[in-house]
């Protein structure tokens, strides 16, 4: 099994990050999609991989970028800086990119968000890279913005629009990543979109140390089998195909 989204070079696992991928790989999680927040974050995410990845833990793929929600604070050299992060072999896409308006009224931080992130799809292009989008109250702008970067996929971590939504995306090529917001009674619209989008589309994530099952807990790759189990519960009374974790690409 794999997890297609998680951040264990986060601070939350500073005093037992060892012992967790650990009991991570026993637990049968053979790969994770390990994600950086913006170029710090990055660059300790690759050290992380370069430094756990393999026998006695899992396989870490990691996703180097600039969070729109961390922009602000990035230093105008930060794409020459992500290109030099390219270039380690544990870096697999770019990301996380994206937008996220929530909260966000002023129409000159929306617009840099858009041109931070199609930089990132530009350098998906360049390099042939898949994005790991994150993508919260800006579904319109960022359909629009990945169907004018048609030749980049990835994808799109921690889905949070409608099923609908989901399919168009999942028509572009774009992977919807599912995490255990599918297993809280209230999450309705991810229950939707759990149950409709096509089996091939569908990527399970935990989004560790975030999004844990019980809130206030801290989350990791050990439960990705319940977020398996609760999702093809959903797609078996949708009467749908169940989806299969056993083998990662995004
Ligand atoms: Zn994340």
């Amino acid at each position: 099994m794999y997890d297609a989204h998680v951040h264990y070079h986060d601070k939350a696992f500073d005093r037992d990050r060892e012992e967790i991928l650990k009991a991570v790989k026993a637990a049968g999680i053979d790969l994770v999609c390990e994600a950086g927040e913006d170029i710090e974050g990055s660059l300790a995410a690759v050290r992380m991989a370069e430094r756990y990845g393999g026998a006695g833990y899992p396989e870490i793929k990691v996703s180097v970028g600039l969070h729109p929600l961390y922009m602000e604070a990035a230093g105008a050299d930060w794409q020459e800086r992500l290109k030099e992060l390219l270039k380690c072999p544990a870096v697999t896409a770019i990301g996380e990119c994206g937008l996220d308006y929530r909260g966000i009224k002023d129409e000159g931080i929306r617009q840099r968000q858009r041109e931070v992130f199609e930089a990132q799809l530009r350098l998906c292009e360049e390099y042939g890279l898949p994005a790991v989008v994150h993508s919260v109250d800006a579904a319109a702008d960022t359909l629009k913005i990945l169907k004018a970067h048609s030749k980049v996929s990835g994808l799109l971590h921690g889905f949070a629009y409608s099923a609908e939504m989901a399919e168009q995306f999942a028509a572009l090529g774009w992977k919807i990543g599912i995490n255990a917001l599918v297993l809280r009674p209230g999450a309705k619209k991810i229950k939707e979109v759990a149950a409709v989008v096509p089996a091939a589309s569908v990527r399970l994530e935990t989004d560790a140390p975030y999004m844990p099952l019980i809130k206030g807990s801290r989350n990791d790759s050990r439960n990705i089998p319940a977020i398996i189990e609760a999702v093809n519960s959903i797609r078996k009374e949708a009467g749908a195909e169940p989806i299969c974790q056993e083998q990662a690409s995004l």
